[in-house]
């Protein structure tokens, strides 16, 4: 066995990110996905011949760590980048191309729908973060430090809550205002260039996955995916992997947070973290597929369609001209309604904005119950290294390298986590 021989459980982002880290500095890697295919929770799904999404994510300009990783694979021509623009009935955030904080101040000042007491509160507001470092003294619910900070509820409803919502996933009043301000930073208060959003024009399985496998296996790794990892447990040499039968002198645990908890069964050392994941608590995001005979008249790939519940529909022409997506995040109402009623209510919403639409040739509707963790307040988020030597954790709920850094359940957690991983192992003289 080489002196070093790496196993990484689980093929998401985080796994392949890993993954790709390591091989590049000749490390050898052998990856085990027990879905028939890598991508996790960001995967590609076959509509009756059509490649479409798990689920329509969005990318921003500052995930540096995701835009390194697709630039690595030759895969970030396939994102579309414009400036933010937040647009929804009644609503309009605009970014200009001017230099932070100027692209910031014109924003807002030119928005429709806000009043100038909504304008001034939200300026207030992000000036006090600035001061802060966007380091809060001590984390609590976002709505609480809305409240705190007097923001004007047009404006919450209108700005804070549908970013909140859709950063993450986590209704105001049960989201970790930390992590939001982690993200208001990166976003409204980045550079121009980092609050761009990017929009996915290929399947997510081109993006990463097809082109991550590709990579891998030129480098010698392995790749086993139909290939659970059943329990793992210590060795001489490292670790035993069950289900593959395979030793390893590193192990990189990458599944689902929610599936860790029965991988540590063997690895009584690590009782700690499963007990905190087993605090955690999900959030599902909905996304209804529909194939109209023609286009939609989109002004921007992306538009809200009403409040904090309404879905966002997005233009996916790139998979075949009439294609759109409407995600609804988190929990709420629409959950429990059938599914030819919501497809319904959403379509009654897309007409009330573009008028009459064209026949409505097919439709598709996916929930992924389990999308992410809720966002809370000072969760307990497992550090990447373990105490146990040789054993890692990657994945998009571990903790950053400070509480500035921590991201919610987004891509570029995942890679964020992948890679500080693998930069660990490296630095691992074992
Ligand atoms: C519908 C939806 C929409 C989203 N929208 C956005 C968005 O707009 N922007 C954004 O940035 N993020 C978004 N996210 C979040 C993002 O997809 C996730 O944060 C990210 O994909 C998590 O990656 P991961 O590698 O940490 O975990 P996962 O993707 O969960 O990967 C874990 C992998 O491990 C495998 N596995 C589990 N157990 C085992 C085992 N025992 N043996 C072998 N393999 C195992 C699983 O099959 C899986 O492939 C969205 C998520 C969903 C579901």
């Amino acid at each position: 066995m080489p002196a070093k021989q790496v196993a990484i459980v689980g093929g998401g982002w985080a796994g392949i990110a890993c993954a790709i880290e390591l091989a590049d500095q000749g490390v050898p890697v052998t990856l085990f996905e027990a879905a028939k295919q890598l991508g996790g929770r960001a995967r590609r799904v076959d509509w009756d011949g059509l490649a479409i999404d798990n689920g329509q994510h969005l990318m921003i300009g500052a995930y540096r760590e995701t835009l390194r990783l697709m630039t690595r694979l030759g895969t970030a021509q396939h994102l579309e980048r414009r400036q933010l623009q937040l647009s929804m009935p009644g609503f309009l955030l605009q970014l200009p191309r001017l230099p932070k904080p100027l692209h910031l101040a014109f924003g807002l000042l030119t928005a429709h729908g806000l009043s100038l007491r909504d304008k001034l509160a939200a300026a207030r507001f992000m000036r006090h973060l600035q001061a802060l470092n966007f380091i809060l003294a001590a984390d609590q619910p976002v709505s609480e430090l809305l409240a705190h900070q007097r923001q004007p509820k047009n404006l919450i409803e209108k700005l804070w809550s549908p970013l909140c919502i859709a950063a993450l996933n986590t209704p105001l009043q049960q989201a970790s205002a930390q992590v939001f301000c982690n993200v208001l930073r990166d976003s409204l208060a980045g550079t121009r260039a980092d609050s761009d959003l990017l929009f996915n024009r290929a399947d997510l399985g081109t993006l990463l996955a097809d082109a991550g496998e590709t990579y891998l296996r030129q480098r010698q790794c392995e790749i086993h995916t139909c290939s659970k990892v059943e329990a793992i447990t210590r060795s001489n040499l490292g670790f035993h992997l069950a289900g593959p039968e395979f030793t390893a002198t590193q192990v990189v645990l990458a599944p689902h947070p929610a599936r860790l908890p029965a991988l540590l069964n063997g690895l009584p050392e690590l009782a700690g973290v499963a007990a905190q994941l087993n605090g955690y608590t999900w959030q599902p995001i909905l996304t209804l597929w529909l194939r109209f005979a023609k286009p939609l008249p989109l002004p921007f790939p992306m538009l809200g369609l009403g409040d904090s519940h309404a879905p966002w529909v997005f233009e996916r022409n790139d998979i075949a001209p009439g294609v759109v997506s409407l995600v609804t995040s988190a929990d709420g109402p629409h959950l429990s309604l059938p599914a030819e009623q919501l497809r319904d209510d959403y379509l009654a919403l897309l007409a009330a904005r573009f008028g009459p639409l064209p026949e409505l040739l097919a439709w598709k509707t996916i929930t992924e119950k389990r999308a992410t963790y809720t966002c809370t307040p000072d969760m307990p988020r497992p550090a990447n290294r373990t105490s146990l030597p040789g054993c890692y954790l990657a994945g998009d709920y571990t903790a950053g390298a400070d509480v500035g850094l921590t991201y919610p359940a987004t891509l570029e957690g995942a890679v964020r986590s992948g890679v500080e991983c693998a930069r660990l192992i490296l630095a691992d003289p074992k």
